[in-house]
């Protein structure tokens, strides 16, 4: 059997952090070494780093419990530790865009969770299914950085993952005007209700920073490359609204569609089932079977029966109506720790792997 990759996660201790340990724990291509955290967390083992904030249902895998965290003041022994590296963490974006690009030029391969470099022009935001021709973007990455096997990787925001994947089948009807409105969960900010009470019986209208990644970063995933950049997309023109809801996981999403030829509702839904990309292609490890699924019923897509559709790496859609103002309308519903974070960052590294970007050290 081939030698599993060496992997690292950077933030282990927190919110993300916790479900890359046990989405990585049973992994059939990688095997965690190597966890970092702040340098307040170095030199512990992890189960002290993580006591009385253990967040997730599912009980902390035994392996790690003894596993010293590095600091991330000690980066060059952590990096060569592992073949590649994942990256969740709470610090200002710019001592994140400086760590992971110091990560990059030692030769460490940088999946990263974090908005940081979202906008760098040459670093592929990638939902695998959506924009995998962006990954060759790394190749002139490398050279600017002047690397051979290192480079930056990032996933989008957390949100747009329950209206995007469905707005992209659509695109080829020609959109003209979206607006959207995201009702998220309190894990989006790595926080529970025991950390946040006041969420419970609240809703709040305000996210700070999320509108403007709500409108912006759909159009840096359908853009294109030219020279050694992604240009975005100049439309469609997207609005949004974010709110906070009493929820544990799952992002909902309410999207309005305004088009330039509006199409039936029975070919947008051939189109949303039928929509599929390497992931399903390569039947990458963590790849759902069916990414999107359209359903039926009035009453669906509902938090609590369908966030995990697909280990919680599917998309469920539905209430699709015509609209009186725009033409069509929809629900969308993903997970957005799983899907949405540390699920999508594995998803895209075992692309990465399969397309020969993440090798052996
Ligand atoms: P979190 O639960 O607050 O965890 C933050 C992590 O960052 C902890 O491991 C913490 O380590 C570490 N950290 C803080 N300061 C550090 C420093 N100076 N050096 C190194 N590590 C440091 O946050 P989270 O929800 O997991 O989110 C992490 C990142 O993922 C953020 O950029 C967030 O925007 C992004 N993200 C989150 C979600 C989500 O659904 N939660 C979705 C998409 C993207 P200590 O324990 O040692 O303090």
């Amino acid at each position: 059997m081939e030698q599993k990759l060496k992997v690292g996660i950077i933030g282990a201790t927190g919110y993300v952090g916790q479900r890359f340990i046990t989405l990585l724990a049973d992994h059939p291509w990688f095997e965690i070494v190597a966890l970092c955290a702040s340098p307040r967390s170095a030199g512990k083992t992890y189960e002290e780093a993580v006591e009385g904030r253990w967040k997730l249902d599912i009980p902390c895998p035994e392996f790690v419990k003894k596993m010293v965290v590095y600091g991330t003041d000690n980066i060059e022994e952590y990096c060569e530790q592992i073949d590649f590296t994942f990256c969740a963490v709470d610090m200002k974006k710019d001592e994140i865009r400086a760590l992971e690009e110091k990560i990059a030029k030692l030769e460490t391969p940088v999946v990263s969770n974090n908005s940081a470099n979202r906008w760098t022009e040459d670093v592929p935001m990638v939902i695998p299914e959506i924009n995998s021709d962006h990954i060759k973007l790394i190749d002139a990455q490398r050279q600017r950085l002047g690397t051979k096997r290192g480079f930056i990787a990032v996933k989008p925001n957390c949100s747009i993952q329950s209206y995007v994947p469905a707005l992209t089948p659509f695109l080829k009807n020609g959109i003209k005007a979206i607006s959207v409105c995201t009702y998220q969960a309190i894990s989006g900010a790595g926080k529970t209700f025991k950390d946040w009470p006041e969420m419970e019986g609240n809703v709040i209208p305000f996210i700070n920073g999320e509108e403007e990644k709500s409108e912006k970063e759909p159009l840096r995933i359908w853009g294109h490359i030219e020279g050694d950049v992604i240009v975005p997309a100049t439309s469609p023109l997207i609005t949004s609204q974010c709110i906070r809801v009493p929820v544990l996981n799952g992002h909902t999403a309410t999207a309005f569609v305004k088009f330039n030829k509006k199409p039936s509702k029975e070919e947008l839904i051939a189109a949303l089932n039928d929509f599929k990309g390497l992931p399903q292609e390569y039947k990458l490890p963590t790849a759902p079977a069916q990414f999107i699924r359209y359903m039926e019923e009035p009453d669906r897509p509902q938090v609590r029966l369908d966030v995990d559709y697909e280990r919680g790496m599917g998309i469920s859609i539905g209430r699709l109506r015509e609209d009186t103002i725009y033409d069509w309308k929809f629900v969308g519903l993903s997970h957005n720790t799983l899907r949405g974070a540390a699920g999508g960052a594995l998803l895209c590294a075992e692309l990465l792997k399969a397309l020969g970007y993440i090798e052996a050290k």
